[in-house]
């Protein structure tokens, strides 16, 4: 069974150790992730949570319909 590698430098990660940051190939990797999420690169919930972004939706959709029927 192959295992995906590393999402942060490619290389093969090592699940087989005990304290593995699976996916990741190292504790080093893994902080990359989370630094890379802490960037922006990725939607962080809890900062801006699906529900705000329904609700805008919403509105949006409310008002490009209201704008149309009249
Ligand atoms: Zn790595």
């Amino acid at each position: 069974m192959t295992l995906p590698p590393c999402p942060i430098c490619k290389r093969d990660a090592a699940p087989n150790a005990a304290d593995s940051p699976f996916p990741f190939c190292s504790p080093r990797c893994r902080m990359a992730d989370l630094g890379s999420w802490l960037d922006g690169s990725y939607r962080i919930a809890g900062t801006r949570t699906v529900d705000d972004d329904e609700e805008l939706l919403e509105s949006l959709m409310a008002a490009a319909s209201e704008d149309g029927s009249s």
